[in-house]
């Protein structure tokens, strides 16, 4: 338990358990967590002011702007279709490579469109090749991250949404350095894109039982580095991109995008309202206020039944089933009581709303963080279904090369 971690007895060294078990509380390992005058964790909500942003990039404008940008180049419009079919097809941001746009006017095209956003800084390959995971250099030296994963009938891409975080969770070394800044909208959609070109390329091996050549992302999870809710606009920018018909876009379906959060509310509202298609997640990962205080510290702003009344709301709008991401932590949030408490506050709202999620951790030695035992694990997923909760323990691919993602949740 971390002891220097809060002035109040509210959580004393051994807190009466509801059950037998320990309780082990949440505190960073190996790092401080920023901490605010009131003894809690810090918040950041907002990038600093004057933090510079990308320049202008195809990706950040939409037809009609990449348009009216070609005729300030005095170009015909139509070059902005063909620049567009480019990226968004043929994975290309090198103009030289466009040999249908006049020679003379390639360069010109390049640097109005085409500013470089991600330089490739590393690659890692596991999984016999079917997971990789990229690092990313952002143009102002910024390090983000996303993570490949090839899968019998789809391919998903873990995408980050911010340069570091302000959500500063106990167990993600993204967030102690606290947010940077937001990343652009052409950002968030340039990873899918450079992932497609090195599908495109071969790089992640052949699609099993299937040699098309035009295998690509079709599923994007937002659980890398950041809290996509906190870049609410630029992010939402992006999936109007992700799903905009070619050339305007990718031409993805919404179902295949999930939106993940820790649990802004007014943000969980406003995409609710926006009805589209996306797939939600909210990452739980504890049914209690008094534990998911610790470990979500967004938790002291939104509690957990407002924010399960938003999730519940995103569900009444857009009549998609919400998925509870539920990392499982030994003796931290994996008690029986917990399961219990989870499907009584789920059905309280309705039945059938809500998809639960456990995740398995990795068994680390000597950490807080260290997985559930199997027969905890099966208890609680018992104990949920019992309830009439449907539950499915995911599978946590990309974990050897450390590509299990902020929220504790690995990418499918
Ligand atoms: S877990 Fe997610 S929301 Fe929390 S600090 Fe890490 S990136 Fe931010």
């Amino acid at each position: 338990m971390n002891t220097s971690k809060k002035p109040s007895q509210k959580h004393p060294q051994s807190a009466p358990s509801k059950s037998q078990r320990p309780q082990v509380r949440p505190t960073a390992e190996g790092w401080k967590q920023p901490m605010g005058p009131d003894g809690r964790p810090t918040l950041q909500f907002a990038q600093r002011p004057r933090v510079k942003q990308p320049p202008q990039h195809l990706a950040d404008m939409t037809l009609a702007e990449r348009q009216e940008k070609m005729k300030e180049l005095g170009l015909p419009a139509f070059r902005a279709k063909q620049v567009s079919t480019h990226y968004f097809q043929h994975y290309t941001d090198q103009t030289e490579e466009m040999t249908d746009l006049p020679k003379d006017k390639r360069e010109a095209i390049g640097e109005a469109f085409f500013p470089p956003l991600l330089a490739e800084v590393r690659r890692l390959v596991t999984d016999d090749g079917a997971t990789i995971k990229f690092l990313w250099r952002l143009f102002d030296g910024a390090l983000v991250e996303s993570v490949l994963m090839r899968y019998p009938n789809r391919i998903t891409l873990c995408i980050s949404s911010q340069c570091g975080c302000g959500m500063n969770c106990p167990f993600c070394a993204t967030g102690q350095n606290g947010l940077t800044r937001n990343m652009s909208t052409a950002e968030i959609i340039d990873q899918i894109v450079k992932a497609n070109r090195v599908i495109a390329e071969g790089g992640l091996g052949k699609i099993r039982g299937d040699d098309q050549p035009q295998a690509r992302v079709n599923n994007i999870v937002f659980m890398g580095m950041g809290e996509p809710l906190a870049n609410y606009k630029r992010v939402m920018n992006a999936v109007h991109r992700m799903i905009a018909d070619a050339p305007e876009g990718l031409g993805m379906s919404a179902r295949g995008i999930t939106i993940s959060t820790v649990g802004l509310e007014p943000g969980i509202r406003k995409l609710a309202a926006e009805n589209l298609q996306v797939r939600f997640a909210l990452s739980l990962h504890a049914p209690d206020d008094d534990l998911r205080d610790d470990l979500i510290p967004v938790n002291s702003r939104w509690k957990v039944d407002e924010v399960l009344d938003a999730a519940y709301n995103y569900f009444e709008t857009t009549g998609r089933r919400v998925s509870i991401e539920y990392a499982l932590i030994k003796d931290m949030n994996d008690h029986a009581w917990r399961a219990d408490l989870l499907a009584k506050k789920l059905n309280e709202r309705g039945r059938g709303w809500a998809h639960v999620n456990p995740i398995p951790l990795n068994p680390t030695p000597g950490s807080i963080w260290t997985s559930s035992t199997k027969e905890v694990t099966r208890e609680f997923i018992q104990r949920l279904e019992a309830a009439g909760i449907p539950t499915t323990l995911r599978d946590t691919r990309g974990k050897e090369i450390d590509g299990a993602c902020g929220q504790l949740a690995a990418a499918e």
